[in-house]
């Protein structure tokens, strides 16, 4: 098939909005004989007037050329999908030799690695706009699947037949969810049909998976809208079905707002919030209602220690249907929220003095206080105190733990 091929004039994408190294590899690779384009994410960011996080190429080199031509800044990874990554310092990019067949089919397991054309590697690749390949030495966008025309409406399609792609791997439907909250795309007609209609399916993904989408959309600035979305298509009442009853009720809206501020926070910070941090906002509501309705309206106030396992069973209850939590960060977790009731006591303290424990935790439960009195500023008082309080501690060495926040990953 013949792509469209649209041109500097028409597509708009200028050179110097696109990372140099990702374009010296491209250049190295065509000198050598090579065809080599910008595909996948960065060329739909790029078309959507978004900055790339990073930047993936499409060669027709296979990975032993690669490795050749670009020496020992070059490594090969994974077996059953061998990739190149190029390093410069800190920044890796990932060179992939252009693939036929779709990666989940058992076909493909039998036949993995099987070298294809620059349409073939297109046509296994989930929604239309993640489909376009940018040819930086002609600057045109080279469009086998329809992509162009979609970024130009802002629909989100899906590359061939809806519902056998979301069969073949449940994890597209989190992924339209992901793309329709982060660009505000519309999703096309079968495309958010197919996905209402194999939703259960998403419960056959695997769950590792699953966790980083969501991870990754609480980074995003667009978590709100994510879980709003989740919830319009039924996915969050088959993976986190508690969290989905609860917003279903009033007060549970509340959890929007709280997303609504992480939302906030990631995008005025130059660091990353800690994702044990964002978690919590989906889980502080109802362990707080829940703590009042058996304990505080009965007239018994919880002490910490039934905070703590209230806390952990209530961990375990939300995310234990579908998810496996890795435990570093449901400590976390678990330290955040004991933590509010340590600084907002049911009953609030007489005594002034201040007794901030010695972990290196603690810091993360002040930056949920910190959500929480963008919330309600009556809390910000309490938070400059405790956050005076704890910058005052020495954090024995053991207890430290590692650097809590990560820089933005930039291209
Ligand atoms: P992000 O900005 O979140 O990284 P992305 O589109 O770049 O979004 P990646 O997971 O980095 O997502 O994948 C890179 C490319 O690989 C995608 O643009 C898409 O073309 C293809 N791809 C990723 N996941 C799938 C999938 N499950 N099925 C088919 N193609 C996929
Ligand atoms: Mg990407």
């Amino acid at each position: 098939m013949q792509p469209i091929i649209i041109s500097k004039e028409e597509h708009g994408i200028s050179l110097d909005q696109i990372d140099r190294h990702a374009l010296y590899i491209i250049e190295k690779l065509r000198a050598a004989g090579h065809v080599a384009y910008l595909v996948g994410g960065s060329v739909r960011d790029l078309l959507l007037g978004h900055t790339p996080k990073d930047y993936d190429i499409s060669t027709s080199a296979i990975p032993e050329e690669i490795k050749a031509l670009f020496g020992r800044q070059c490594i090969l990874i994974g077996r059953r999908f061998r990739l190149a990554h190029i390093r410069f310092g800190r920044k890796i990019i990932e060179v992939a030799t252009f693939r036929a067949g779709d990666p989940e089919t058992p076909e493909f397991i039998t036949r993995d690695n099987i070298w294809g054309t620059p349409e073939e590697d297109v046509l296994r690749r989930d929604f239309t706009i993640n489909g376009l390949f940018f040819d930086s030495f002609e600057e045109t966008v080279i469009d086998y699947v329809g992509g162009y025309a979609d970024a130009q409406k802002k629909q989100l399609k899906m590359i061939g037949e809806p519902y056998v792609r979301y069969r073949q791997d449940p994890v597209r439907m989190i992924r339209l969810v992901k793309f329709l909250a982060r660009f505000n795309l519309e999703a096309e007609h079968d495309t958010r049909l197919a996905c209402i209609e194999c939703k259960a399916d998403i419960l056959k993904s695997s769950q590792a998976r699953v966790l980083e989408e969501l991870l990754r959309m609480l980074e995003s600035g667009a978590a709100e809208h994510f879980f709003r979305l989740m919830t319009d298509y039924g996915l969050m009442q088959l993976l986190l079905p508690d969290v989905a009853e609860h917003l279903e009720e009033l007060p549970g809206n509340e959890i929007y707002a709280y997303l609504q501020e992480v939302d906030r926070m990631q995008l005025e910070s130059k660091e990353v919030i800690d994702r044990s941090v964002a978690l919590s906002a989906l889980i502080y509501p109802m362990l707080h209602n829940h703590l009042k309705i058996h304990y505080v309206d009965g007239g018994n106030i919880p002490h910490l220690g039934q905070i703590q396992s209230e806390a952990g069973a209530m961990i375990r209850k939300v995310f234990g249907p579908f998810f496996l939590l890795p435990r570093r960060i449901s400590g976390k977790m678990l330290a955040i929220l004991n933590g509010q009731y340590r600084m907002t006591p049911f009953v609030p303290k007489k005594s002034s003095k201040l007794r901030v424990p010695n972990v290196a935790e603690f810091s993360l439960a002040l930056d949920f206080l910190s959500l929480r009195s963008r919330i309600d500023p009556e809390l910000k008082a309490i938070f400059t105190d405790w956050e005076k309080a704890f910058s005052t501690v020495k954090i024995e060495p053991e207890k430290r733990s590692k650097p809590r926040r990560r820089r933005r990953r930039k291209a």
